[in-house]
């Protein structure tokens, strides 16, 4: 019997053997003989297995256990960075009017020559002061919509005065414009370009599959144009000036691996594998476009299967959500993602601005007021930030959020790699914690971790390194030479 003390962890059965984490993220498998060994305090302390067990923070001895509880301190505050980077994303909505209209539109947009839906100069100036009062030395401005390229001197006169106010603040400031590329102009990408202002936009497929989800309001193919637009966006702002979006609907759920071909032969590397949101028009038109969570997981299995493939035939090419849980898993730092962070990142990491001056935590929060339930409404801009960002609504949010504390989450294996999705648990229970037994959103990334340490479980070498290259943002093909 040796005398050592078990630290905390997570654990459960996977397939004939035992996953293990730890409070700040690291994983082990263990055979379930070895298991019970490891929890009746019976490992012998020159074994392999102990020497992980202890290496990896799963127990300690007594004589070492206050510098094991300091080391792991340490890590957890490095996993929990993001907290006080508060608050790092500042999306701004200039207008709702948009020249699409997507079957999907979780952002309720309006026609073309809707009035009242505009942000004004006041509106948008008294936004950008309310953001220089955030305590983070890291800025990132987004412009939403509708399409905001529609409310253009705004947009423009708001990054001038935001460059303005940062030459006294000296924070590290950029600029997305959130842009279909509809009607995107060479001055405006003169802008763009001079103002180092990037694009994200969204591409959902071939011609076929991209025409029936993004309709125009006006005429035309979308995707002819998204084609010719993005032709020259990429003249004018290099190849990575602009990174599409993919929108998972009934329309291209069982066609994945043609839109990843389409994506590819565009030039574009990355592909962010989204489920559809219950939000706007995805609501209104549910019967047409949605799918069960089942189906949800299995065309991201069979697409992140493909994706590996490429990757071994040598075409870098990242799935972004997966990028995004192999660096919770493999990396010791801090992510980013403010719809499944613990606590949530909705107003610490993110926050929104409408174009009538009320402030949001989160879009899915601006959506679900576009609904007619404003309950995450924090105020306005012409309110005092402390207001806003002291106030009642953030406070519940981060009360509600952390999964160290939620029931189900509490005990959950994935706990350290996983998060809190207040506002969809407020839109589906009324509850802000939500029911993790009947939650898509739980259901979802509980089958995603299944199948992501599957596969780490018997990754070879070849697939372990395509996941390190993308949990550490390199391109694969670059790590293969280093490793030459
Ligand atoms: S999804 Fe975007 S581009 Fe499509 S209608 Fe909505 S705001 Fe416009
Ligand atoms: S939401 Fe589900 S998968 Fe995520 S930590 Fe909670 S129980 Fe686990």
């Amino acid at each position: 019997m040796s005398d050592y003390i078990l630290l905390p962890f997570q654990f459960k059965y996977f397939d004939n053997s035992v996953l293990l984490v730890n409070q700040v993220g690291e994983y082990t498998f263990l055979e379930q003989e070895d298991f019970t060994t490891f929890y009746n305090g019976r490992l012998d302390i020159a074994s392999d297995i102990y020497k992980r067990l202890k290496g990896q923070h799963f127990l300690t001895v007594e004589s070492e256990k206050d510098f094991t509880l300091k080391l792991l301190s340490i890590k957890l505050r490095t996993k929990k960075a993001f907290i006080t980077d508060f608050t790092s994303l500042h999306m701004i909505v200039v207008t709702l009017r948009c020249n699409c209209s997507c079957s999907y539109c979780h952002a309720s947009s309006v026609d073309l020559d809707t009035k009242n839906y505009d942000m004004n100069w006041d509106t948008a100036k008294k936004t950008i002061d309310m953001i220089f009062q955030t305590p983070s030395n890291d800025i990132k401005i987004e412009y939403q919509g509708g399409e905001p390229t529609l409310n253009w001197d705004i947009l423009e006169q708001s990054v001038l005065y935001a460059k303005f106010l940062n030459k006294f603040a000296k924070k590290k400031l950029g600029f997305v414009i959130c842009t279909n590329l509809l009607s995107i102009t060479e001055k405006q990408l003169s802008f763009c370009k001079e103002h180092s202002i990037e694009l994200s936009t969204s591409l959902d497929g071939t011609k076929e599959i991209h025409d029936k989800n993004r309709k125009s309001r006006i005429d035309g193919s979308t995707y002819d144009t998204f084609i010719t637009n993005s032709k020259i966006v990429k003249e004018k702002l290099g190849e990575n000036g602009c990174s599409p979006l993919l929108t998972i609907t009934s329309t291209n759920i069982n066609k994945l691996r043609s839109v990843i071909d389409e994506y590819v032969k565009l030039g574009y590397n990355t592909i962010f594998l989204r489920a559809l949101n219950p939000y706007g028009n995805a609501v209104k038109n549910k019967n047409d476009l949605s799918y069960s969570i089942d189906e949800f997981v299995n065309a991201y299995k069979d697409s992140l299967d493909y994706i590996i493939e490429l990757n071994k035939k040598g075409i870098n090419f990242v799935e972004c959500y997966t990028a995004l849980l192999l660096s919770r898993i493999l990396t010791p730092f801090s992510t980013g993602f403010v719809d499944m962070q613990s606590p949530s990142g909705a107003g610490i990491s993110g926050t929104i601005y409408n174009y009538d001056g009320k402030v949001y935590p989160a879009d899915e929060a601006r959506m679900l007021s576009r609904m007619g339930n404003d309950y995450f409404c924090m105020g306005n801009v012409n309110d005092n930030y402390k207001d806003v960002f002291n106030g009642k609504i953030i406070r519940e949010i981060v009360y509600n959020s952390c999964v160290e504390n939620m029931s189900m989450c509490s005990e959950c294996v994935y706990q350290q790699y996983c998060g809190a999705d207040v506002i969809r648990n407020y839109l589906e229970t009324k509850d802000l914690q939500g029911y993790r037994l009947n939650s898509d959103f739980c259901k979802k990334n509980r089958m995603i971790f299944d199948y992501i340490f599957s596969l780490l479980k018997t990754a070879d070498e070849e697939l372990l390194d395509i996941f390190w290259s993308w949990a550490t943002r390199r391109p694969y093909g670059d790590l293969k030479l280093e490793k030459k």
